[in-house]
């Protein structure tokens, strides 16, 4: 998206870092209540993870549970944040139609398959805890489930109606359009490099030029460079790879995910996929050994997965694109809102379900800005700290550790392995 670096000084309310989800839905809300707003982003907007993401819009939480959450959080924090994020895919379809986002938004909902039957319990509890709370989500019976992805691999699972799927960099430049239409001033190649403390206002500085304001707000995420000290220790990255297949075949298109529902297949491994509008499956995994490291084989992992997932799947497929990304990972996989000084907070910690909970953090951000107090924001404000050592260690540790039960339990109940296992 074309957009202009900062030149001179620009006085606001509110200067936001980072055109990512988080900074730009920020932008929209600041907006809307009349507050004044300059955001500076390095590159552009949609550079980091909102640009190059898988374009799956879960409103679910990554790994836990909803019962673990609220251990985590306590109350009333936990109760916020689930409600926030389980309403998320909401918000970001009020978004799009609001502001005639085209990115190719499809709501057809998300299915978490059940690749052996030990899987199906948590998704049973899941199904009681989502509904709880006001989700729309279901049990899906074997036939059901291979009628709705065309996989005969799988065992049952879960659908979640208001699960969804976007092109990613279309909605970042969509929610910037929207934030600029809106009278916020966007400045991309605009390094925020250090603040200052002018008078009672903040001095964001960046190559070019200056923004003076009133208050602060790093939406850097995992792409965190420079602006504040010690901010990018404050997560560990994850990495992530996402490829795209050439264009198939509208037969493909017919029995492959026939009602364009968004994928995960339930392994410890997660092979998340879902088709685009040009009819190509965006499929994605995280790094192991080899795999996401050599290309050529990590290609072939990808394309034994997908047929395997769907013998149907007689055609060639090839990987067009092939690309790599960074995860937020906090050790309690919830974003975390940290008070850096008077008037200044970061977030980070999306941890990997950043299409709705960037879309959903506009609102607890802009709350914040415009003065609720603490207590009555929807995330607990926190000293800035670094996440502990053991994050270096602790989601590949955990990953190994699901792929190594799945792979166990599948192998004693005879269960078929997919390759690579
Ligand atoms: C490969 C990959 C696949 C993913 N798949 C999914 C998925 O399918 N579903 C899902 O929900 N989530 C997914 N995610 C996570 C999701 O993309 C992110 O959590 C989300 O986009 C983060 O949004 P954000 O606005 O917080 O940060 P970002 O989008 O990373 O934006 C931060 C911005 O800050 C800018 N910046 C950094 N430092 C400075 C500075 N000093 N000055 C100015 N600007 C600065 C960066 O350039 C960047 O543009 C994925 C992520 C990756 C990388």
């Amino acid at each position: 998206m074309p957009g202009l670096a900062i030149a001179g000084k620009k006085v606001v309310d509110v200067c936001i870092v980072g055109a990512g989800y988080t900074g730009l839905t920020t932008a929209i809300e600041l907006r809307r209540k009349g507050v004044s707003v300059a955001i500076l982003e390095r590159e552009e907007a949609g550079y980091g993870g909102s640009g190059r993401n898988a374009g799956h819009c879960s409103p679910t939480f990554s790994y836990y549970s909803l019962d673990k959450i609220r251990s985590l959080l306590g109350q009333p924090w936990a109760e916020r944040l689930i409600h926030r994020q389980t309403r998320a895919a909401d918000r970001a379809a009020e978004y799009i139609q609001h502001y005639n986002i085209d990115c190719e938004w499809v709501q057809n909902g998300l299915v978490i398959g059940a690749m052996r039957p030990g899987h199906l319990p948590p998704l049973e509890h899941k199904t009681e805890s989502y509904n709880a709370v006001g989700a729309r989500t279901r049990m899906l019976d074997r036939d059901e489930i291979t009628r709705i992805t065309g996989s005969p691999r799988l065992f049952g699972g879960w659908l979640h109606e208001e699960g969804a799927h976007i092109h990613p960099l279309k909605y970042a430049r969509g929610l910037a359009a929207a934030a600029i239409g809106a009278g916020a001033a966007l400045y991309t190649r605009s390094p925020a490099k250090r603040c200052e403390k002018v008078g009672g206002k903040w001095k964001v500085i960046s190559e070019t030029g200056h923004v003076i304001a009133d208050k602060v707000i790093f939406a850097t995420g995992a792409y965190t460079v420079d602006g504040w000290p010690g901010l990018d220790k404050s997560y560990r990255i994850m990495p992530v790879y996402v490829c795209a297949t050439n264009p198939l075949s509208d037969r493909a298109r017919e029995t492959v995910l026939p009602q364009n529902t968004t994928m995960i297949d339930g392994r410890g491994d997660f092979y998340c996929y879902k088709w685009t509008a040009d009819n190509r499956i965006v499929a994605s995994m995280f790094l192991r050994g080899s795999r996401g490291r050599d290309l050529d084989y990590s290609k072939k992992v990808m394309t034994d997965r997908l047929k395997w997932l769907h013998p149907q799947l007689a055609e060639e497929v090839r990987w067009d694109y092939f690309w790599f990304g960074e995860l937020d990972m906090q050790y309690r996989t919830v974003p975390r809102l940290y008070a850096l000084a008077p008037g200044v907070v970061a977030l980070t910690g999306l941890s990997g379900r950043g299409v709705p909970t960037g879309t959903m953090l506009g609102g607890i951000l802009a709350d914040w800005a415009i003065g609720k107090p603490e207590q009555d924001l929807d995330l607990k404000v926190e000293p800035l700290h670094r996440a502990p050592w053991w994050m270096d260690y602790g989601p590949s540790y955990k990953l190994r550790q699901m792929r190594a039960v799945d792979n166990f339990m599948s192998k004693r109940g005879g269960v078929e392995l997919p390759p690579h296992y």
